[in-house]
């Protein structure tokens, strides 16, 4: 699945450089994750670098999607 970043982000900008492709940024009032840039790390990491940072624990899941739809979005991300 991609994640989503819920309203107890306190824009503190952590997530953003830990992530591998590029999805994460600062919104209006809290962060954002870009659905269609983000893979669950999925093709680059073991585990979701942004929630492993995030001293708010304000990341959750979002959209389901499959291993094989992540892999496939982050191979087309990084072609
Ligand atoms: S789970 Fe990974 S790819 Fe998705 S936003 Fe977090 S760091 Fe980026
Ligand atoms: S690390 Fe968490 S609190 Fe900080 S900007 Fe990212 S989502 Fe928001």
């Amino acid at each position: 699945m991609s994640l989503i970043i819920n309203d107890d982000c306190t824009s503190c900008d952590a997530c953003v450089s830990v992530c591998p492709n590029q999805a994460i940024a600062a919104g209006d009032v809290i962060h954002v994750i870009d659905a269609a840039r983000c893979t669950e790390c999925v093709g680059a990491e073991d585990s979701p670098q942004c929630q492993l940072v995030c001293p708010a624990d304000c990341i959750v899941a979002g959209a389901v999607e499959s291993h094989d739809q992540l892999m496939a979005k982050y191979k087309g991300l990084h072609a």
